[in-house]
């Protein structure tokens, strides 16, 4: 599957899918969503109704999808899962949502792909728990009033300026989900080597953790990675040597920057001067599209620093030409 521009491979969609926390107290960091949530599932217990539908936002990789199970979970409900792209009719919707039992969820990532009127047959359904859709053609054209079950919709959305206004009015509890601090990731890393059962360093989980770009699904995969190197050299616990030696011939580097956070600071320093420059100009330059750009590699790189958003367009900062040991412009 494609989230939001990374290709997952089989290999990492099946890690990952072990690596699922069930629980509320499994799921690691984003303690105020947690706490928020918590008190939103016990309500719509105590009060026997559906829980009010959920939207999550924040980069790919954070525990968007992760979250949607664990509320379901949580709830003791089914969940069902698509994806914005994945709906071509608005037939494909209707047959979701009346496939529902009382209370589940139906959990739409990438949400703010959803074509204009699949989101406008959600509008009723969200608000009254109905769809009137239109069948037959031509002369024999009827609407026709299906009722649906109460559900709660959670949708998640890595770029959640994109979603239209009345869509987004219609969720009545929004989550972001933030970058996870280095003592969560450490924790994370702990946990998914436990799944693996591999021994790790508890400096080489802490490096492993400083370099995984805030992002849970990152440390996973890092983590599989070091294990690789530290197999093939006959290592019994992945030392703190191995993970910086593989880091390295990853090209991630002491920021947890990689190739591509490197190659769009790059692009603005040799060819625009440090900035401002537009998205798609940045996007042309550089060969990713648009929304992994805005979705992936741009809040990593201003929550830490080396881009700044002006009025006029992407701006690098000092910090990057420092630590892309390019000298700084005369000004
Ligand atoms: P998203 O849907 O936001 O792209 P996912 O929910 O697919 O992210 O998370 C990617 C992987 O990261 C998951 O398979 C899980 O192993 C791990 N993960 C995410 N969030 C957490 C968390 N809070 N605690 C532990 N592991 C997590």
């Amino acid at each position: 599957s494609i989230v939001s521009g990374e290709v997952q491979g089989q290999e990492e969609e099946q890690a990952e899918f072990s690596l699922r926390p069930q629980t509320l107290s499994e799921y690691l960091g984003q303690k105020r969503v947690k706490k928020e949530m918590a008190v939103y599932i016990k309500a719509a217990q105590k009060r026997d109704e559906a829980l009010d539908h959920v939207l999550l936002y924040g980069p790919p990789g954070l525990g968007k999808t992760t979250l949607a199970f664990v509320i379901a979970n949580e709830l003791g409900v089914h969940l069902k899962s698509t994806s914005g792209p994945a709906i071509e009719k608005a037939g494909d919707l209707v047959a979701l949502l009346t496939d529902l039992d009382p209370g589940d969820i139906l959990f739409i990532d990438e949400i703010h792909r959803l074509a204009k009127p699949i989101e406008e047959v959600l509008y009723s359904a969200m608000e009254d728990y109905y769809v009137d859709i239109v069948i037959g053609e031509g002369q024999t054209t009827h609407a026709v009033h299906v009722p649906l079950p109460p559900f709660t919709l959670v949708g998640a959305t890595t770029l959640a300026g994109q979603l239209s206004a009345p869509l987004r009015d219609r969720f009545g509890i929004v989550e972001h989900l933030q970058y996870y601090t280095v003592e969560e990731l450490e924790k994370i890393i702990s946990r998914s080597s436990k799944v693996f059962n591999i021994e790790i360093e508890p400096q080489a989980a802490h490096e492993l953790a400083r370099r995984s770009r805030g992002t849970p699904r990152v440390a996973n995969r890092l983590l599989r990675r070091v294990r690789d190197f530290a197999q093939v050299k006959g290592e019994k616990v992945i030392s703190f040597a191995t993970t910086a030696s593989s880091l390295q011939q990853l090209q991630v580097d002491e920021e947890g920057l990689n190739q591509t956070d490197r190659k769009i600071l790059r692009v603005i320093i040799e060819n625009y001067h440090g900035g401002p420059v537009g998205i798609r100009t940045l996007a042309a330059n550089t060969g990713e599209d648009v929304e992994t750009i805005e979705s992936l590699y741009e809040p990593y790189l201003m929550q830490n620093g080396f881009l700044l958003m002006t009025p006029r367009g992407r701006m690098v900062t000092e910090k990057a030409y420092v630590h892309l040991g390019l000298p700084l412009p005369n000004k």
